[in-house]
């Protein structure tokens, strides 16, 4: 007779290292708990470890999207820009990883296939790809929320002879893009950041967009001698501000300016004279910067418009202008930073392909057939990089296997009962399951590692109650589920959020067939901390604890 050998056991298990991986090791480890981590990269990083393309930068303030768990850590680490590109903020992860000594508890190309509740121990079976079965009690989901690709079903697409590359896993050796004819789809965060640097490096770039971009111009500079130091001086004041403030980043961030107009005057009051003015004088923002653009989908229309001619002002050829005016609703979809993307479509080299009234039929071997393209119809191409963003949220817990009670499946009830969770941190029917800024949580418009660390630090304290306790166990109740979820859509529901015009990965409406409901949660991460907070003091109210 031969024994199987039995699971390797912790008190916890996370899955992920990327940002909240690591400060959920570290952080559970300083609570006392034997904790591992499995992470199917090679590395630590998450998402900054995979979105490698050229480009790829954060839109908030390096010294507020960082830790501000440890001032030894954030007084030691050297930011050089105002805005960190991604590989600084790898360099700052790995170095994070080092100086806690995270590497020995974390297990890397280690892909989790399934997890499964198992009601009569009380624990939570985590299998391998390769195997290896780990159990423990709890179970932190650390899995991201923009970490599944979202890749597209064009026809002929594997029969490409040129290069395809995925800005989602870009090659660590990086891409050849110099003379070459390459073609970018999608113009979301990751294509407009990425389009301005390849156009610099290819022979011709094609951009293929299905859905122009809202852009807001910005400018990212090096931090001048001595100005980091001068603000680490004021960590404890900045982390302060960022403590109270609604996104958790005080300073200038995509999410903030997005707040700051909703003190604006509203456009529809507004003269043409005004409106003109305003766009003669500050461009984009001229055109945007107005208090009723969230709520009234009429001034969202009228800013549309104005968009239309502040865009016609950098753009040369009026049909690429034109083509570049979007038409859904301006903040239904997430903010996005650009630095010289409109200018960028004044390049001889570079050619813009409205997938509105030309669109794709399918790859080629040689490149990219649209429909009304005149001649052979089809765009010549050495490369194609898709940029087509992510199951956003509920996408990498519906990859793995995940079982609870009565062997109920994650992914199976998300796909039709909608993504619904307590706090965004548990799902009913799953206990000891944790999920970092799952649906329902600030995560989606706020600094998410902001919002990931309240996270953590209320399921540390969430552990440390059960355990003090000799609960065995914690499960959201499905009315409080309910309920929570419902509060989350009545903050959004006289917002443009939610214009059935609009698909975001926001809204689930980017992925086809995906059950569609607004994920966030946007009265803020300090009231969100405020009721998460609440809920402990009475004893985590709408869980069970058993
Ligand atoms: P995204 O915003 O979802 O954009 C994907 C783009 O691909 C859209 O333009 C989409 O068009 C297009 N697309 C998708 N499928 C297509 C198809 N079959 N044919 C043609 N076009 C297609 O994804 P993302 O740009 O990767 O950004 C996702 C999120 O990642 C951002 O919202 C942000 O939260 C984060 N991010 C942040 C930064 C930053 O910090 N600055 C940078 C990059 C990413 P439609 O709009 O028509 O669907």
């Amino acid at each position: 007779m031969t024994i199987e050998p039995g699971p390797a056991r912790y008190d916890a298990i996370v899955v992920g290292a990327g940002f909240s991986g690591l400060y959920a090791l570290h952080h559970l480890r300083g609570l006392g708990l034997r904790v591992r981590v499995l992470e199917r990269a090679h590395n630590v990083g998450g998402t900054w470890l995979f979105n490698r393309y050229p480009g790829a930068r954060c839109d908030i303030e390096s010294i507020e999207y960082s830790y501000s768990f440890s001032d030894e850590i954030q007084q030691e680490w050297v930011w050089t820009e105002t805005m960190p590109t991604q590989p600084e903020i790898e360099a700052y992860l790995n170095f994070v990883a080092d100086r806690l000594d995270l590497r020995r508890d974390i297990a890397f190309d280690t892909d989790v296939v399934a997890m499964t509740f198992d009601e009569t121990a009380c624990e939570w079976l985590v299998a391998t790809a390769a195997g290896e079965s780990y159990a423990a009690p709890f179970l932190i989901a650390a899995t991201g929320i923009l970490s599944v690709p979202l890749e597209p079903t064009i026809p002929g697409m594997d029969t490409f002879a040129g290069t395809s590359l995925f800005t989602s896993r870009w090659p660590e050796a990086g891409a050849d893009l110099r003379g070459r004819r390459v073609g970018v789809v999608g113009t979301g965060s990751t294509g407009v950041q990425l389009i301005p640097v390849v156009a610099e490096e290819a022979g011709h770039l094609t951009v293929f967009q299905r859905s122009p971009a809202y852009t807001l111009p910005w400018t990212v500079r090096p931090f001048a001698p001595g100005e980091l130091d001068e603000l680490k001086a004021q960590y404890p004041q900045i982390r302060a501000a960022q403590r109270e403030h609604p996104v958790g980043a005080a300073r200038l961030s995509a999410f903030s300016v997005l707040l700051e107009m909703l003190a604006k005057p509203p456009l529809k009051s507004a003269s043409r004279e005004d409106r003109i003015r305003a766009v003669e004088e500050r461009g984009i923002m001229g055109a945007l910067d107005w208090g009723d653009l969230f709520f009234d989908i009429e001034a969202n229309r009228m800013a549309a418009e104005l968009y239309g001619e502040a865009v016609a002002r950098i753009v040369t050829d009026p049909a690429t202008a034109r083509a570049l005016t979007p038409s859904h609703p301006f903040a239904c979809k997430r903010p996005i930073i650009d630095q010289g993307y409109y200018q960028t479509y004044n390049r001889d080299n570079v050619t813009l392909v409205d997938l509105r009234t030309d669109p794709i039929v399918s790859v080629l071997p040689t490149g990219i057939k649209t429909g009304s393209e005149i001649g052979s119809g089809v765009h010549e191409l050495d490369v194609i990089v898709y940029a087509t963003g992510f199951d956003a949220m509920t996408g990498a817990l519906s990859r793995i296997d995940v079982r609870g009670r009565d062997a109920a499946s994650l992914g199976e009830f998300w796909a039709t009962e909608g993504p619904l969770s307590y706090l965004g941190l548990a799902v009913a029917g799953f206990p000891n399951l944790f999920t970092i800024q799952g649906p329902g949580s600030p995560s989606a418009a706020a600094n998410f590692v902001a919002a990931m660390e309240q996270n953590v630090e209320w399921i540390g304290a969430c552990v440390s109650y059960l355990r003090r306790h000799g609960y065995r166990t914690i499960e959201a109740q499905p009315d409080a589920q309910q309920n929570w979820m419902d509060q989350a859509a009545a903050i959004v529901e006289s917002t443009v959020l939610v214009h059935p015009s609009c698909n975001s990965w926001y809204n689930g409406g980017n992925v086809p067939g995906k059950k569609r409901r607004y994920m966030g949660y946007t009265a803020g991460i300090p009231e969100y901390r405020r009721q998460c907070d609440e809920i402990a003091a009475q004893d985590y109210a709408g869980f069970t604890l058993a």
